[in-house]
């Protein structure tokens, strides 16, 4: 197959029975639950793309492994020109689909994750992870399948390592091994869209010590594999899907989910790190090197639609050309330059690693994704003060559309001359739904935590850079010996 289709997809979570709670009930069938549309929904858009005539060679490439066609979400990285065509086309996906998140970069980053250092570990302990990890990836590139990224453990006190915790169940470990595989137990905390996932690709999220083995295991897994539970939270969307409000959150956004491993059973061709404790550091770092190089694509796209939201806005108001709005559009411009340059410069400048990966250069990702996120509130900021009160104080689209009181709203809502109500009603509505809706609360979030902390992207933005090189240039210009 290669590339499937949307219908595909579905049809395949058909088929996968996951344990699913929400809102303190069991979910039986999640294709036919109103809250797991929009999730669905939101990864079904790359499906579309990828059979799209005019996208579909952009969405699209040749894998030597499997010689089939296939989705650039599944690819091994060969080389900075495919990084560099992915990062313009994560733009193009924010232009044409407007979904802020559609997941499929958690499956290209856990696939060139694993396939690096599963080789990595190989070729120190002669063990036999990189072909686990080929076949998986030939089934995921066949098949065109999503993976779920489950990394992010709960973690209890904060001042303690793995095996210091009260319950040692706050990482997710090991409980036992036999000649079949393992069994582990523990929880990831805040997985998106892991029950509408095909499989879960999971390893620490944290450097463990040789003390820790049992927590040096990463796997992969089918989303109903016996004792995994997912109790999730419902996605960020209204109550009900009206015409001009929300328009964003109506069809986009996602299910967090918490999910437990109950004793879970992972077979060994499964496995790719079972107690190499010491390539769990370069399982995160090269997974985080691809993640935050994605999320500045993505955030790329969402930052050049609230620029296009404020100009239109302040156009329906009348107050385009006056010089504090033209600021506030110049520096949103900045920023969303700012984190475009940052995923060019990744995907330009990384390295080649030996097992094949090309690696995007992680100070511009980590760069770009913590500064995208502490520039989130100052685009809000500007969007409320340019668009006024009306974006949180307008009465809902039933009043607009209600006979009675819609007259007033269509008299007092109008603003420039030979222009439409509707359309300034429809423009306020957006921004509405990107600053102050439930579907912005869930997106600051992801913004800010996603991904990682900001401390911990700035203590590797610092570690990566060459602080005494700078030292060096500095006592050069000062004259000192
Ligand atoms: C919308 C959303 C989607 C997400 N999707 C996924 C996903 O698909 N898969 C996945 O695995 N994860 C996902 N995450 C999780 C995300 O990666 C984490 O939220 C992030 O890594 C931070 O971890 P935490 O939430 O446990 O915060 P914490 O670790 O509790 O951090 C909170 C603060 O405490 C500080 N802190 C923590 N520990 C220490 C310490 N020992 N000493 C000093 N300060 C400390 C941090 O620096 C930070 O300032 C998602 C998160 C969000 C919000």
């Amino acid at each position: 197959m290669g590339v499937r289709t949307r219908e595909d997809y579905i049809e395949s979570l058909k088929r996968q029975k996951p344990v699913v709670y929400m809102n303190g009930d069991k979910v039986d069938n999640i294709i036919e639950n109103k809250f797991f549309q929009v999730g669905i929904n939101s990864i079904a858009v790359t499906y579309d793309l990828a059979n799209d005539p005019k996208f579909s060679d952009a969405f699209t490439l040749y894998s030597s492994l499997i010689n089939e066609k296939i989705s650039i979400w599944t690819n091994i990285q060969e080389n900075s020109d495919q990084a560099l065509i992915k990062t313009k086309l994560m733009r193009t996906i924010g232009e044409v689909t407007l979904c802020p998140c559609h997941y499929r970069c958690l499956t290209t980053d856990c696939v060139n994750a694993a396939w690096a250092v599963s080789y990595e570990i190989d070729k120190k302990y002669g063990t036999n992870y990189h072909k686990n990890v080929t076949e998986i990836v030939k089934k995921i590139q066949r098949e065109d399948l999503v993976i779920g990224g489950a990394i992010v453990d709960p973690k209890g006190d904060r001042r303690f390592s793995p095996i210091e915790q009260e319950d040692p169940d706050m990482y997710l470990h090991i409980v036992d091994k036999n000649d079949e595989g393992v069994i582990v137990r523990g929880a990831k905390s805040h997985s998106t869209a892991a029950p509408y996932t095909n499989l879960l690709c999971v390893f620490p999220s944290r450097p463990m010590s040789k003390k820790e083995k049992d927590y040096a295991i990463a796997f992969f897994t089918p989303v109903d594999a016996d004792g995994i539970k997912f109790i999730c939270k419902a996605p960020p969307m209204p109550e009900e899907s009206k015409d001009i409000e929300n328009p964003i959150s109506s069809r986009f956004g996602h299910v967090e989910t918490t999910i437990i491993f109950d004793d879970v059973f992972v077979p060994w061709e499964n496995v790719f790190m079972c107690g190499e404790n010491e390539f769990t550091v370069n399982m995160l770092r090269i997974f985080n090197s691809f993640h935050t190089w994605h999320k500045c694509c993505c955030r790329c796209a969402s930052m050049e639609l609230s620029i296009g939201a404020l100009a239109l806005s302040t156009y329906y108001a009348g107050t385009t050309e006056a010089p504090h709005i033209k600021s506030y559009l110049t520096k949103m411009i900045m920023n969303y330059e700012i984190v475009y340059a940052c995923a060019l410069a990744a995907a330009i400048e990384g390295f080649k690693h030996p097992s094949g990966v090309y690696v995007p250069n992680r100070i511009y990702g980590n760069t770009g994704k913590v500064f995208a996120a502490e520039v989130l509130g100052e685009e809000r900021y500007y969007l409320q003060e340019a668009s006024g009160g009306v974006v949180v104080t307008m009465p809902s689209e039933k009043d607009y559309r209600n006979p009675e009181t819609g007259k007033y709203l269509k008299k007092y809502l109008k603003a420039r001359k030979g222009t439409s109500v509707d359309e300034r009603v429809k423009v306020i509505k957006l921004i509405e739904d990107l600053i102050a809706s439930k579907w912005a609360g869930w997106y600051w979030g992801m913004c800010i935590s996603g991904g990682a902390t900001t401390q911990t992207l700035k203590e590797r933005i610092f570690s990566d850079f060459d602080i005494e090189k700078a030292k060096e240039i500095a006592k050069k210009a000062a004259k000192i010996e």
